[in-house]
């Protein structure tokens, strides 16, 4: 589903070209669950940005779904990322003055989905994931876990072929990210494709396959079945 090939991004400070990314080609399957790890400021964000259509690379190109990205422009990108992907964040952001419900509708007016189907499938979103009841509360009404929750259902509401996740259970208790993580793992369970940014082990442990950044490169690519770098095996070819 994603197909990045020389994905390069700089950004200018004074003088000079910084480079964040630099090369990086990355394959993900539909339906794989692929952990992002590495030190901060690694460019795990920015390679997260770039796959959820947030923001364009410098050089190289981008298969997203079978679309090539390259030379769309912001409009096209936006209208992509609105029907393709569903983004889970660490501090959930929520917008506050809406309500749990409307937060979740949010996407699908985006996706020009009508009223009636919006209201129906944000109650069902937020049924599944168990809010059904908290609906009708703002965001300051929730704990940290249930706004992710509501987050959750949220990125769910237009069935996107992907889930890009950045830190999802970095600002909430170990229990409550266990739970986060549990969601996830059946979400994957079921068929979703997840990319998702963690500095957590544990989450780690649990993903399919596990990419390793550092200074904007690859260092690592595994799957966690079977320990077998990837990295090696393209370096051999
Ligand atoms: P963390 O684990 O702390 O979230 P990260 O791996 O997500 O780190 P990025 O946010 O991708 O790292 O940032 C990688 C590098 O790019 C950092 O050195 C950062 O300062 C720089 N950077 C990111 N965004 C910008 C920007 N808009 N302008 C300039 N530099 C940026
Ligand atoms: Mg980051």
């Amino acid at each position: 589903i994603i197909e990045l090939k020389d994905i390069t991004k700089t950004y200018r400070r004074g003088e000079e070209d910084l480079p964040i990314l630099r090369n990086i080609s990355l394959s993900v399957a539909d339906g794989d669950f692929v952990a992002i790890i590495g030190p901060s400021g690694s460019g795990k964000s920015t390679l997260m940005n770039t796959i959820g259509l947030l923001d364009v690379p410098t050089s190289g190109s981008y298969t997203l779904d079978g679309v090539v990205t390259e030379r769309m422009s912001d409009n096209e990108l936006a209208e992509l990322r609105n029907q393709k992907i569903g983004f889970i964040f660490q501090q959930f952001n929520l917008l506050p003055r809406l309500t749990a419900m409307e937060n979740v509708e949010l996407p699908m007016i985006y996706a020009g989905i009508a009223k009636k189907e919006r209201k129906e499938r944000a109650n069902a979103m937020l049924k599944m994931l168990g809010m059904g009841e908290r609906g009708h509360h703002r965001p300051s009404e929730l704990s940290g876990g249930q706004q992710q929750r509501v987050a959750i259902a949220r990125a769910l509401a237009i069935s996107p072929s992907l889930i890009l996740a950045d830190e999802p259970t970095g600002a909430l208790d170990s229990r409550t990210g266990e739970e986060v993580l549990e969601l996830i793992l059946e979400l994957n369970a079921q068929g979703n494709t997840i990319v998702l940014i963690t500095h957590d082990h544990h989450i780690a442990d649990n993903a399919k396959r596990v990419v390793a950044l550092r200074d904007g490169v690859i260092v690592d690519d595994y799957r966690n079945d079977t320990k077998k770098s990837l990295v090696q095996q393209e370096v051999s070819v």
